[in-house]
């Protein structure tokens, strides 16, 4: 009996949440709220509605601030009246809702009821308000209890490459909070140039924050120089100490934190030519990791982090931690010297004891260290959280040893790369990672059911290397982050692509009109056409042996032995499980179609993607036998393999009529060698 009644609760759970989702839909809501339901009727807002708030005064300023984006004038009241009021009290105890985050709202004929455990309950309520009200000026009657998912909902945006200044970033701040996020994390230093006034350290701001030329992909491929601050075609910038006051304030309103990131001891060209005595061999423009021996390089890291910490308030300070070469320290005999007193057994360890002290002298400031998922290498610091990117490994990493992970795997959260069909996109970083597939992420899978809570959050990473402008980063920003947003807030049985993707499109059309340049989803191209289904054909049926000395690759296997065979193409990239890769030695199959066919074609698309490496191939050649062993060759295509940019295809095939049971195909790589990628040999 009990098990039948668990069911039934389990079904009347199910019901809800269908319910829920279908509601938030209908009334735009993003992200979905945890419960809601409408009843019949609406409250109108106008004449004389009062808003009373019942939060400190900086938190009540805030609040009425954020309601001011409503097109209906209120009159901020000092006490609660029954008709034609909105009541928004922050309370000690609200038991509907465990998140401090958390609010609930009741929406009748005559009033509006909000209540929180704390002021950024009620800041999210407004939210809910303006999404509800939708530019009009009525809300629907109906009751919300809402909190988030995850303590942590962030955005990063690289201001390293490229630039960006305060009033673009306040604008960011704005949308952030108007989809419940809270946490902005700015890389602020890097190779492109250091972005934050330290006052004890004027080089890094006179110098060390300025380059030529300013597109970062002209300047990385050339000769990486810096030049001093106002000289001619002088090209970056950097926040003053004030800048930063006024923007930590301006999040804060919005109950934004901003996290920022000094990285160590890599990606750090700029500062180690400005100063180049904190490197191994003291010379400029030829490290990019910090001197880890010398006394001086802890002096300069905890002065920097010292005034970096005066300035904001975060419980959590980003150092980085990633990438490190690690080149120079096995021959400075500082580095050495330091290995040997401390026992260190190679270098990831001397990497580690870096953090470690970092993270000690951070902790005696009470604060924080994040790190990207690097700091795992020679021992994780003891008190540190773990930023995930290289895939989710670090982050699971992390919480079984007990430490929080803050999820950013790169295949899911990195905005920098295409969003939709390559060939119709400005030219973007990683590959193909449309709104869908930044939907489909759980930051909670593979974790142990008894660890889940130490997954702290989600983050989108907007890095900037190819995204000189301001249209262009909120243009891969948005709408992906509202993906980012949803999975970070809303209740994971509420998820449905086809539903969201209707929210989407209305709230990036809100975007737009309110000036910010978001793609624009409603006319997406969408996954490339060979790959939305199977197909039939000849050797669907057939089997299929590599040449021995043509194996595919282990790391893009696809479907493995039959991934040529099976029916299924790949889409616009080659990280998707289904094209199948095959390194220097190219393609050598051969298909067995079980019997002697008539035959008319035999066909294979190949990819070109020459940043990662990805070539089409110079010359292939197919043939034809009866036996499998005495071939004749059916045709030869040759193509002169060039250089370009994004991403191609093209098909390398034969027509005519043959009568064959075993088809050979071979793929030559060109002279640049490198990879060669194929979905599917079609034969016909
Ligand atoms: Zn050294």
């Amino acid at each position: 009996m009990k098990k039948l009644l668990l069911g039934l609760t389990g079904l009347l759970l199910l019901c809800a949440c269908a319910h829920n989702a279908d509601t938030a839909t209908s009334h735009n809501l993003l992200p979905i709220p945890q419960e809601m339901q409408t009843s019949k009727g609406h409250f109108t807002a106008g004449e004389g509605t009062k808003l009373y708030i019942n939060a400190p005064a900086d938190d009540r300023s805030a609040i009425a601030n954020a309601l001011a984006a409503w097109n209906v004038a209120l009159e901020v009241a000092e006490e609660s009246v029954a008709d034609n009021c909105i009541a928004m009290e922050v309370c000690d105890k609200l038991e509907s809702v465990t998140s401090p985050e958390g609010y609930t709202i009741n929406v009748t004929k005559e009033r509006i009821d909000v209540k929180a455990p704390t002021a950024a309950g009620l800041f999210y309520a407004a939210q809910t308000i303006l999404q509800l009200a939708d530019g009009g000026n009525t809300i629907p009657a109906c009751t919300i209890t809402d909190e988030p998912q995850f303590a942590y909902r962030g955005l990063m945006l690289d201001v390293s490459r490229h630039f960006f200044g305060k009033e673009f970033v306040k604008k960011q701040i704005d949308a952030m909070a108007h989809f419940k996020m809270n946490r902005l994390h700015l890389h602020l230093t890097d190779a492109a140039g250091w972005r934050i006034e330290i006052k004890k350290y004027p080089r890094l701001t006179e110098f060390a924050a300025w380059r030529s030329p300013a597109i970062w992909k002209d300047w990385w491929f050339g000769d990486r120089r810096y030049v001093e601050e106002g000289s001619e075609g002088a090209y970056g910038g950097y926040y003053t100490q004030e800048d930063i006051k006024e923007l930590v304030a301006y999040a804060a309103e919005r109950y934004i934190t901003i996290i920022p990131e000094i990285e160590m001891p890599a990606h750090s060209e700029e500062t180690l030519t400005a100063y180049p005595e904190l490197s191994c061999t003291h010379e400029p423009y030829k490290q990019a990791d910090f001197c880890v021996g010398n006394e001086k390089t802890f002096e300069f890291l905890e002065n920097v982090l010292s005034e970096v910490i005066e300035l904001f308030p975060s419980e959590y300070i980003h150092i980085g931690g990633d990438e490190a070469g690690k080149a120079s320290w096995p021959h400075c005999p500082l580095c050495q010297k330091r290995m040997k007193q401390e026992g260190l057994k190679d270098v990831n360890e001397l990497q580690s004891y870096l953090i470690q002290r970092i993270e000690k002298f951070v902790n005696s400031k009470g604060r924080q260290i994040i790190g990207w998922d690097e700091i795992l290498d020679g021992g994780l610091a003891p008190n540190a959280t773990v930023m995930s990117w290289r895939g989710t490994e670090g982050g699971i990493a992390a919480v079984e040893s007990g430490h929080k992970a803050i999820m950013t795997p790169g295949g899911y959260c990195y905005l920098d790369s295409y969003q939709d069909a390559p060939h119709t996109q400005p030219m973007a970083f990683g590959p193909y990672m449309p709104l869908e597939k930044v939907y489909s992420y759980d930051p909670r899978a593979d974790i142990d059911s008894t660890k889940a809570h130490l997954i702290y959050g989600i983050q989108g990473n907007l890095w900037v290397e190819y995204i000189p402008t301001e249209e262009l980063v909120e243009y891969m920003i948005y709408p992906r982050i509202l993906a980012i947003a949803e999975i970070g807030w809303s209740n994971p049985a509420d998820r449905d692509y086809a539903a969201f993707r209707q929210r989407a499109i209305k709230a990036t059309n809100n975007l737009r009109e309110k000036g910010y340049n978001a793609f624009d989803l409603a006319n997406e191209f969408g996954q490339r056409k060979e790959a939305q289904s199977p197909v039939e054909h000849l050797a669907t049926g057939g089997n299929i042996t590599y040449a021995a000395d043509a194996p595919y690759s282990d790391s893009y296997k696809a479907g493995g032995d039959r991934a040529l065979i099976d029916g299924v193409c790949g889409g616009w990239t080659y990280t998707d499980k289904k094209w199948q890769g095959f390194i220097r030695d190219g393609v050598d199959i051969t298909i067995d179609l079980g019997a002697e066919k008539d035959i008319t074609e035999v066909t294979a698309q190949f990819m070109q993607m020459c940043i990662p490496d990805v070539w089409f191939p110079a010359e292939v050649i197919i043939s034809a036998s009866s036996d499998g062993n005495e071939f004749s060759e059916l045709g030869r295509i040759e193509h002169t393999v060039t250089r370009d940019e994004g991403l191609s295809f093209k098909e390398y095939g034969w027509n005519g009529n043959a009568k064959a049971r075993y088809i050979n195909y071979r793929a030559k790589c060109g002279p640049q060698r490198g990879w060669l990628f194929t979905d599917e040999i079609v034969v016909r």
